[in-house]
């Protein structure tokens, strides 16, 4: 933890990010909750939107609304080139080769859903093996045991250390002639592990096995280049993107993506229909059923220009000042625990308390208008691994500040006073 030791204690220090100034760009973060500054460290559930996408979306709106793909009438073929508008954006966000790579789905789990049935179901058959680890998400978890339910397939678990990371040694003890997928978190959400994918994905490579990365906790947080990753897939959601809920990307190598069958039926994914057959359209539409989320699309587009914008070099350094801070202020106060204390870690702060239940811990710092998270975090096998029911979890932003985290020791300390 040496990395402790540079952190400043002095607050609001950074010399580089002038957080204030980004401040005013979320309006949301001016509230009061029962007559006190809204202090939020939720951001890794949902991290908060700032005016300019707003505002994009708000135009969108207001302006340039209608059906795409559909009409020659002038609404939509602005909705149409406003909405391919930006599949590019994205496109450039992760680096991708080509735009038809990146297909709008309505979320992570959206993604990770459609390359199980898309993929998972038509090429993994009887006694495969598809590797996951420890850290996963839910929505990481249940398609592949859905999968694996259905085909008779196997899932191996990579497991972790007292720190929350991955035992690579394990993961490679785990590949095989059946092993057939690999899908991985590359940040977890429950502890703030960063993991090597670079590494486990070229391992997996050296078996020809391809892999799909969860990137939901780490598109936020670290620039993504999915060539030089070379993985075959990669997802993320706007919503902790400062985007809007309701869509997410799931970048495919074009080839794993025309060699997939689609996963839901519908308008705007064939060639043609009729009673007898019907052909698909080719990518990224065949991945599109329906109306998509064009307007969550725009705005995520939005949140993308914003994001580059800032820069997410200045966005990661600045986080792990906050992180640190917060850890050594953390370890401060005796009876509480930080649970993930891996050395490449995102600005997640999971932690228990003594003698009190987490959820006792959310609803008095509620109280002082401070907004964290309490529960399993939908990664109940993390739980387990550390035998705790539920941990805190602060999840730091680029737009939070020192005495934010302040408040929440203070915070910590009334919930001590308060039961103990
Ligand atoms: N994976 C991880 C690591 C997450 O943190 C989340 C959201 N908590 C998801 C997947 C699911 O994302 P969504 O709910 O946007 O589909």
């Amino acid at each position: 933890m040496n990395i402790l030791v540079e952190a400043s204690l002095e607050p609001e220090v950074s010399s580089t990010f002038n957080v204030e100034k980004i401040r005013a760009d979320f309006p949301i973060l001016n509230l009061k909750i029962e007559d006190k500054p809204l202090v939020y460290l939720d951001s890794a559930a949902s991290s908060q939107m700032p005016q300019p996408v707003i505002n994009r979306l708000n135009y969108y709106q207001t302006a340039q609304h209608a059906n795409i793909n559909r009409a020659v009438h002038y609404l939509s073929e602005v909705a149409t080139a406003e909405y391919q508008k930006a599949r590019c954006k994205l496109q450039q966000f992760v680096n991708a080769r080509e735009d038809r790579e990146i297909i709008f789905t309505s979320g992570t789990t959206d993604a990770i859903n459609l390359v199980m049935h898309g993929y998972g179901r038509k090429f993994i058959q009887a006694d495969d093996e598809i590797i996951l680890t420890t850290l996963e998400h839910h929505s990481n978890i249940v398609p592949w045991q859905m999968l694996a339910k259905e085909k008779g397939a196997k899932i191996r678990v990579v497991p972790i250390n007292e720190a929350g990371e991955l035992d690579i040694h394990e993961y490679k003890k785990l590949f095989n002639e059946r092993t057939k997928f690999v899908s991985l978190i590359h940040v977890s959400n429950a502890l703030g592990t960063i993991n090597p994918i670079k590494e486990m994905i070229a391992y997996a490579h050296q078996h020809d096995v391809p892999v799909l990365i969860d990137g939901a906790q780490a598109a936020p947080h670290i620039p993504i280049d999915v060539q030089e990753l070379d993985c075959e897939f990669y997802t993320f959601s706007a919503h902790k993107l400062c985007g809007p809920t309701g869509v997410g990307i799931l970048y495919g190598k074009a080839e794993m993506l025309e060699s997939m069958q689609p996963f839901k039926g519908g308008g705007d994914m064939i060639a043609s229909v009729t009673f007898a057959e019907t052909t698909y359209a080719e990518i990224p539409h065949k991945f599109e059923a329906g109306t998509p989320p064009i307007a969550a699309a725009i705005g995520f587009g939005a949140a993308v220009d914003y994001i580059t914008t800032i820069g997410l070099e200045p966005i990661a350094a600045y986080e792990t000042e906050l992180l640190n801070y917060a850890t050594i202020r953390m370890l401060e106060i005796p009876g509480v625990n930080i649970i993930g204390t891996a050395a490449n870690k995102a600005a997640v702060l999971s932690f228990t308390i003594d003698g009190i239940h987490p959820h006792d811990i959310g609803t008095i710092l509620n109280e002082d208008g401070i907004a964290v998270r309490t529960g399993h975090h939908c990664a109940q096998p993390v739980m387990q691994r550390f035998n705790v029911p539920a941990t805190s979890r602060a999840s730091f932003a680029f737009y939070n500040k020192k005495t934010e985290i302040d408040a929440l020791i203070a915070g910590i300390k009334t919930v001590q006073k308060v039961f103990l």
